[in-house]
């Protein structure tokens, strides 16, 4: 049996975050009555004429330069042009050509699971339209909502041949694609609702030849893991076919969640003809290096830069750092945090422990809690210094969810403070080997396992406050006397 590789191709794309959309001012947004945000333009009745979205350019530059593409100084729309009800114009709005998309050449670098970045190429990130959608009446028949028709899409297509050969790949690459444009607030990354929407293509060869194998195409996948899993499964699929004497087809095929396989769409005969052609009606765009130096100015740090700079700099695992970094609003708290001078390990303990808890429990985002940063600092810092430990944190924590109150002022109301103090501690120890001869005795013959049950016993008489590292010590101390 042969050994065969899989190879990856990756096509995104994202509805871009505008108020309006690409050609005319009708509002953007989810859901909605059927043709509600439709006018003249973009129905393409005769006469109108398209304006440009001047915000929708710039966030496709943003995305372009954060993926290190070089940018096409001008650039032009074109037609594409194919017949389907969904398409009021009867073309849609597009980039062709390889050096024509605003962006092109570029990559993205994904993290490894062994702290090792591995680099996607990346073709093309192009700017197009969206397309309405086609529906199924509960009376019967099908109708078409145009609302989505116009929406401003930004496309992005890795390079041939594909740098992912793995599902795993594959979902990474989606995962660190999607916060870098969420970190660049450019699409809102929503799977669910198809602001965000991946379509893999997918081949097989056997290790070792050159050639590619034909490439199908999967589509409906509308979650990281259905990405994974589909892929996955092509894979297996495609194998399947070769090794049992077959041909793969080259097709487009749906991915059904509930059954967790693909299934066929529709066969490729040819490569469609779109005819593209420049759009008379859309004049070109041309940038100069001063407008594109200044977009490049507002870029934020990207997550995988964020991710290496907490691990490499503040000391967080890759995995904490990661877990930090793959969201934005635990970021922002994070990093108010460490203007507050917290401790990196425990501030991210707390965030995505106790805290990420509660949150989740009470269906919250992090800013809409009572609790700051200033809250989380202050109570790393009251175990830091022994004032509290570890297990009344918890219990102080709680209550400052609840009603908002720093650590601090509710560790001084309940009397709850760490005690810490040698000679206090000392005296409880004195106490506790006094009411206990025999188990000293066992401990001096040699039995030093008593020594737990010694500690236990003076725990339990402080009330659960003394230092437990200080009673550990005190303890030997004094049974080595
Ligand atoms: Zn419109």
């Amino acid at each position: 049996m042969s050994n065969f590789v899989a190879s990856v191709g990756m096509e995104v794309h994202a509805e871009l975050n505008t108020q309006s959309k690409m050609f005319c001012r009708c509002p953007v947004s989810f859901g909605g009555e059927p043709n509600t945000r439709v006018c003249p333009i973009c129905m393409g009745l005769p006469g109108t004429l398209p304006v440009p979205n001047r915000k929708a350019i710039e966030l496709v530059l943003k995305t372009a330069l954060a993926l290190n593409c070089t940018i096409a100084m001008h650039s032009i729309f074109h037609r594409k042009n194919y017949f389907y009800p969904d398409l009021p114009k009867g073309y849609q709005v597009s980039q062709y050509g390889d050096t024509n998309p605003l962006g092109y050449d570029g990559y993205l670098e994904i993290p490894g699971p062994d702290g090792e970045t591995k680099r996607v190429k990346i073709r093309r990130v192009h700017l197009e339209e969206d397309t309405g959608k086609l529906m199924h009446l509960p009376s019967g028949g099908s109708g078409v909502d145009y609302n989505r028709a116009g929406v401003p899409l930004m496309e992005i297509v890795t390079e041939f041949p594909p740098d992912i050969t793995t599902p795993d790949e594959a979902k990474d690459y989606l995962t660190q694609l999607r916060q870098t444009l969420l970190y660049l607030g450019v699409c809102d990354g929503k799977m669910e609702e198809g602001s965000l929407r991946c379509e893999p293509n997918i081949s097989v060869r056997i290790e070792g030849t050159d050639k590619y194998g034909t490439k199908t195409e999967l589509k409906n996948l509308n979650s990281f893991r259905s990405v994974q899993m589909g892929v996955q499964f092509e894979v297996r699929r495609q194998i399947a076919v070769i090794e049992g004497g077959g041909t793969v087809a080259q097709e487009t095929r749906g991915w059904n969640e509930q059954k967790e396989a693909s299934y066929l769409m529709r066969i490729k005969e040819a490569e469609n003809d779109y005819r593209y052609f420049p759009d008379p009606d859309l004049v070109p765009m041309c940038f100069d290096d001063e407008y594109i130096e200044s977009l490049r100015a507002t870029l934020p740090e990207l997550p995988l830069a964020k991710l290496r700079r907490y691990e490499n700099d503040l000391g967080l695992s890759t995995y904490d750092a990661g877990v930090i970094a793959a969201d934005l609003n635990r970021v922002e708290f994070f990093e108010a945090a460490m203007e507050l001078g917290g401790d990196p390990k425990a501030v991210c303990n707390w965030l995505t422990g106790d805290f990420a808890k509660l949150l989740n429990d009470q269906g919250l985002m992090p800013r809409e809690s009572k609790i700051t940063a200033a809250h989380i600092v202050e109570l790393t810092k009251l175990i830091a210094d022994n004032t509290i430990s570890g297990k009344t944190a918890k219990d102080v924590f709680a209550k400052a969810f609840k009603d908002g109150r720093m650590p601090s002022e509710i560790v001084k109301e309940s009397g709850a403070t760490q005690i810490s103090d040698d000679s206090v501690i000392r005296n409880l120890i004195l106490d506790v080997l006094n009411a206990n001869p025999e188990a000293v005795t066992k401990y001096k013959s040699g039995q030093m396992n008593v020594k737990g049950f010694l500690v236990g016993q003076v725990m339990r008489s402080s009330g659960g406050r003394a230092n437990p590292e200080m009673v550990q010590k005190i303890v030997s101390e004094e049974l080595e006397k």
